[in-house]
């Protein structure tokens, strides 16, 4: 196909921006603030690339989230016509499961393999530890989960990390190293692969293999990756592996954005990149295009307090704004239904509700304000909490669809073989999952034989006999319709459906469990007609894969008018009008009661992405009492808070906040006279060098004794004598 000549217009980019797109070639490293355009700056170049003669199925984009993806794929359609559909724009999970599917053979593995989520992973990890007889360790399935899945981000699989561990002098590590590898025996009899699996057996295939190595080096051209900073260790090598024969490796991101290092993350990335690659061009962008300066003034003074950073500009010449408002609430009830009073007020003055996102630190505390939300009846939806795709009954439609293309897929089969209830009993499963694991079986093999096998009863014989051959008629029925007949005939023949509506005489909830099927056909239908646009045929497994790789935010579709709730995590990359960042408070956000200064400075990067995602209006609020767990806590304001208020001697000034009857005594200016010492939680010992104002508005200039001088409010600031 011929690709229309593109007219780039490089007028929408400033000097070091258009300076990053026009880089030749070779190795290239933009290192920016947030909002500075780096996501531009790689749309812009592919279509850049794309106009000067690559062809752009020689190009992979890589970004975080599979939304991103789409957005990336439309812009550059948008700029350079017919192209978008073309370039290989992925997650480095979807890139390798992509190449993982083309070169199957080559790793054992099944064509048909299936992707294990948490929960398919945890319950994995239980039966590996029943074949060590660690069963009583069954409560710390998912700590296992965590170890396993980091260890494969550090390209450590099952015997590199034993080898590691043997060295250990600690025993934890080695019972570890021994769940590890029956875990691995386990995933590789039900052709499963892990999502920490598909980074790392993409990248041992080209690592072992020379052929396909060569062949991919040579094909990609360009690599471009978005996000850098929360790359790991695997994805990092991955993607230079598959540009050390051209060089053309551009990565952009934020050392101050990285807020996944619990999930494996490696921020030192970002200065090995010029180690790993002789004569890198570092591009730095300065220009914030995003926020208002008042906004942007606030988040840099929070991430200022970041030790551990490399040092960078940020400026904007987005007009004044309005000033970040700071309330204080009696607790969180009230600070939902204060946010849902700004929320009207908002919209009375002519906001849109997609406008207006709500973020918080935990997902716990999306509750109060869904409440408060209802009450006003504004409509709201959730980004990321429970997904459509993990509700049980939709789960379970799944995993006939899973074990319908992957009959070694145990995991589904678990799950469906007594759903609907077939009279298959718990010992009878137990002991064949038994001798599955005894025999290096998979489930379903070991389903087959069973009714030759006398240990098993008469009526287990039968109805897993039946079962068999409903999971045989399904195979030859759907395996290769188009996925939305395949999970209609599933839920017909199966009995889901004929028992789901039993089950709405007794069980008031269940109506609902049907809606979720009959919606997740139309969400197969979609899937179809969306691939069918891009002339393209759906399959059943490729659309298991399909669901199997979506995360949390990919279902959030900004045209649709409502308010935006969601965790600061899931904000990443995106923007909004309008933001409260809430829940801020010492022990939420940042999260935990001393925290290590590392993970300290991680919470302040997830402060910083959340303030910085606020175009035009950002609010901060705190509650004075919160109830966790059923249990009322009272809390301080969070130290960003102050944070954002320190700009070098000219604070950012707060709006009023109003204060509970019962909240702490104002702390006084009285106690605080010039050239006292005084002590401060975050920024240690200093010296009083001024005063100024009185009462609620009164501050102080302190001098550190690390040289910092800054101006607190008094109020706020948890100054004491020293
Ligand atoms: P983040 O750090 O949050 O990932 P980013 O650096 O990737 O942000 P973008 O999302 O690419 O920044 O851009 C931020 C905003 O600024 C977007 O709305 C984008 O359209 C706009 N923008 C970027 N560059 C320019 C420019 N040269 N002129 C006008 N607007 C721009
Ligand atoms: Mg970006």
């Amino acid at each position: 196909m011929l690709i229309p000549p593109v007219a780039l217009n490089l007028d929408d980019l400033n000097e070091p921006q258009r300076a990053a797109v026009l880089h030749d070639g070779g190795p290239l490293l933009v290192l920016a603030g947030a909002g500075t355009g780096k996501t531009r700056v790689i749309t812009y170049r592919v279509a850049r690339l794309i106009e000067g003669g690559v062809s752009p199925d020689r190009i992979l984009a890589v970004t975080f989230t599979n939304k991103a993806a789409g957005e990336m794929k439309k812009r550059i359609s948008d700029l350079a016509p017919g192209a978008g559909s073309r370039v290989w724009v992925h997650t480095f999970h979807s890139f390798c499961c992509r190449l993982l599917r083309r070169h199957h053979e080559k790793l054992n593995l099944g064509r048909h393999f299936t992707i294990y989520d948490e929960d398919d992973q945890k319950r994995t990890i239980v039966e590996a530890m029943k074949t060590l007889g660690l069963e009583k360790e069954k409560n710390k399935a998912g700590m296992y989960v965590h170890i396993i899945s980091r260890a494969k981000d550090d390209l450590l699989d099952a015997g590199s990390y034993k080898i590691h561990s043997d060295a250990s002098p600690d025993p934890a590590r080695q019972t570890a190293a021994s769940i590890y590898e029956a875990y691995q025996r386990l995933m590789d009899a039900a052709g499963a692969l892990d999502f920490g699996d598909l980074i790392m057996k993409a990248y041992d295939l080209l690592r072992n293999h020379e052929d396909i190595r060569k062949h991919y080096q040579g094909f990609f051209q360009h690599v471009l990756v978005d996000e850098f900073q929360d790359t790991n260790r695997a994805q990092y090598g991955l993607a230079r592996t598959l540009a050390a024969e051209h060089k053309n490796l551009c990565v952009v991101g934020d050392d101050d954005q990285g807020i996944y290092s619990w999930r494996g993350a490696n921020i030192g990335n970002i200065l090995e990149f010029e180690g790993d690659f002789a004569n890198t061009r570092v591009v730095t962008l300065e220009q914030n295009y995003r926020s208002t300066p008042q906004i942007l003034e606030a988040a840099v003074s929070v991430i200022h307090y970041n030790r551990n950073r490399k040092p960078k500009k940020l400026k904007t010449d987005n007009a004044a704004g309005e000033p970040i408002e700071t309330m204080e609430l009696p607790n969180e009830v009230e600070e939902a239904r204060w946010v849902v009073r700004r929320v009207a007020q908002l919209v009375e003055a002519g906001r849109g509700l997609r406008d207006i996102a709500i973020f918080y630190r935990t997902n716990a505390q999306s509750r109060a304000f869904e409440e408060s939300l209802r009450a006003a009846r504004f409509p709201y939806r959730i980004v990321g909490a429970m997904r459509f795709y993990e509700r049980k009954e939709v789960k379970d439609v799944l995993s006939y669809g899973r074990a319908i293309v992957n009959p070694d897929d145990t995991a589904a089969l678990v799950r469906i073989i007594n759903v609907p209830p077939r009279g298959i009993g718990k010992a009878s499963l137990d002991r064949l999952s038994h001798d599955a694991r005894e025999s290096g079986m998979s489930l379903w093999e070991a389903l087959k034989v069973a009714p030759g096998l006398s240990s098993v009863s008469p009526a287990s014989k039968r109805a897993i006999q039946r079962f068999v051959e409903l999971m045989e008629h399904l195979r030859s029925q759907a395996a290769s319709r188009p996925p939305c007949v395949a999970l209609e005939t599933v839920i017909e023949a199966s009995g889901l459906r004929v028992w789901l509506e039993e089950e709405t005489k007794t069980d008031p909830e269940a109506a609902g469990r049907l809606e979720n099927i009959a919606e997740l056909v139309n969400a197969a239908k979609d899937y179809e007609l969306r691939l069918s646009a891009a002339g393209e045929a759906a399959d059943l497994g490729r659309y298991m894969e399909e669901v199997a790789l979506q995360s949390g935010v990919d279902s959030y579709d900004e045209s649709v008018p409502a308010v935006t709730l969601m965790t600061v995590h899931l904000a990443k990359g995106l923007e909004f009008p309008v933001v409260f960042l809430t829940g801020l408070e010492e022990g939420l956000f940042p999260i935990g009661s001393n925290a290590a200064p590392k993970d300290l400075e991680e919470e302040r990067r997830l402060c910083y992405v959340g303030m910085t995602r606020a175009r035009e209006k950002l609010y901060l609020t705190h509650a004075n009492t919160r109830r966790i767990f059923g249990h009322v806590f009272a809390s301080l304001p969070s130290r960003f808070i102050l944070e954002s208020q320190l700009t070098q001697g000219s604070p950012v000034l707060p709006s009023r906040p109003v204060r509970s009857p019962d909240a702490a005594p104002v702390r006084s200016l009285a106690a605080m006279r010039v050239g006292m010492r005084v002590r401060h939680p975050s920024f240690g010992l200093g010296k009083v060098t001024e005063s100024s104002g009185s009462g609620k508005d009164a501050r102080v200039m302190v001098r550190f004794d690390d040289g910092r001088t800054t101006k607190l409010l008094v109020r706020y600031a948890p100054l004491e004598p020293a």
